[in-house]
């Protein structure tokens, strides 16, 4: 991950998540005249864990794999935040991605501080009791970290519900405790909310939604191009074809395609289910059925080309980082929707700045996962159940409430919305940290 590039003034500045996450937030607090204690605040996570899992493979071999939970700030209520298992989850992207969860919940307003966790592994290949075991050992290794009312894990890259239900289990079995609230995302039969799998897409569609209604764009019009197909990628794909929104570019790791015509994305998903791949339906590992795909209108295209693809909206829905300098200027979309963490770097988001390309930034558009997982927290404190149209609808409100106040604070400071999101969050965080007495009149 980490990259060193050479500055004019024969410096090196190292380019990392986390310092392409300084770089946002230190413009933010210029246009604040921050001081420098309350920079001091920013700067650094509270706590950093960093410890070694153990993993007994299934052929008896014994792997170490680094494990992390970064916990950036808890001034607004308990560290909130994904975990997720990936080669490339090492210190630098797990601190970035706690930080961007920090201010995320105070975007939407909920009682969250953030943080966040991974494992740097690769869990593809892994069985179900490898998984299983990987899941229960991060949860001893973490110890007291974790806690319902300390910090409460969720799903992220490559972790599901299925790993949240064990992560609940092996925390009640170690403490004794009944803690539905401890990790959110878990299966509906273990605490789990209705609509929480769908949620971060849920969020990210509502505010497209509105985004598109005040320009006065008619979404039958709009062709999206979407690159990853994993739990937000391929239910917002879904919700989008379903109101008819013309999709036109489909990736996950392994490939695209792309078509003038539109792709049903349900036809899609059932392939990607059936052979791990988006490109399923018409090839089998490398070969490829070339008739199909031509009375399809299908053509192959790679999951970077997707970014640069002829079409009006893009939703990032993968990783950190594929939005850059080298690509931005060849962005047609006129919108982004993201709803990937850190898909964009801060020289990436001037280049569309000046293009005029409208971007409704991570810490807004994928925020309906952690407001669900809101919704989950406390129904699991209360013991009540939510209907799936409660939530929609909380949600909805949530949402687009922090969506207006997002474009108020952009109108009022001229500020692009991603600088908005920041600034209406670090003052909403800075407003609790000075009533609990956290800075010395300064904030
Ligand atoms: N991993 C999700 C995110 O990045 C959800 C976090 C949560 O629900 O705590 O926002």
């Amino acid at each position: 991950m980490m990259n060193t590039t050479l500055m004019n003034n024969q410096q090196t500045k190292v380019d990392t998540p986390y310092t392409r996450f300084l770089t946002t937030l230190n413009a933010v607090l210029d246009h604040m005249n921050a001081d420098e204690e309350v920079r001091a605040i920013f700067e650094h996570p509270q706590h950093i864990h960093k410890k070694t899992v153990s993993l007994m493979r299934d052929d008896g071999s014994t792997e170490d794999y680094p494990a992390f939970r970064v916990q950036f700030n808890n001034a607004r209520g308990p560290y909130k935040g994904g975990i997720r298992f990936h080669p490339e989850a090492d210190l630098e992207e797990v601190k970035a991605l706690s930080a961007l969860m920090a201010i995320k919940t105070a975007v939407v307003d909920v009682p969250f501080g953030g943080a966040k966790g991974g494992i740097q592994c690769e869990p593809k290949g892994m069985s179900r009791k490898e998984l299983e075991a990987l899941s229960r050992e991060y949860i001893r290794v973490m110890g007291d970290a974790i806690g319902p009312y300390t910090d409460c894990p969720a799903p992220d890259v490559n972790t599901n519900s299925m790993i949240m239900g064990w992560m609940r289990d092996e925390y009640e079995t170690i403490s004794g405790v009944f803690s539905p609230g401890v990790v959110t995302g878990k299966p509906l039969e273990y605490g789990g909310s209705q609509g929480r799998d769908e949620a971060t897409a849920r969020g990210g569609f509502f505010v497209l939604e509105e985004v598109l209604e005040r320009a006065a764009i008619d979404p039958s019009e709009q062709r999206v191009a979407i690159q990853g197909f994993g739990n937000a990628g391929a239910a917002i794909a879904q919700f989008l074809h379903e109101k008819g929104y013309t999709i036109v570019a489909l990736s996950d790791s392994k490939g695209g395609i792309y078509s003038r015509e539109g792709i049903d994305p349900f036809r899609i998903n059932k392939y990607k289910k059936k052979t791990g791949q988006v490109r399923g339906l018409y090839c089998e590992e490398s070969i490829c059925d070339a008739g199909r795909m031509q009375a399809d209108g299908i053509e192959l295209i790679s999951p970077k080309d997707i970014i640069t693809c002829d079409c009006d909206i893009l939703v990032p829905a993968a990783l950190d980082n594929v939005i850059t300098a080298r690509n931005a200027g060849d962005i047609k979309a006129e919108f982004i929707l993201e709803l990937a963490n850190g898909p964009t770097t801060p020289e990436a988001d001037a280049i569309l700045e000046k293009k005029g390309v409208r971007v409704i930034p991570d810490v807004l558009a994928n925020a309906g996962g952690v407001t669900v997982s809101y919704f989950e927290w406390t129904q699991g404190r209360s013991g009540e159940q939510w209907t799936a149209d409660r939530v929609d609808s909380e949600l909805k409100r949530i949402i687009l409430g922090a969506y207006r106040e997002v474009r108020r604070e952009a109108r009022r400071e001229g500020l692009s919305y991603r600088h908005a999101a920041f600034l209406l969050g670090i003052k909403r965080m800075l407003k609790t940290m000075r009533v609990r007495g956290w800075c010395n009149g300064s904030c």
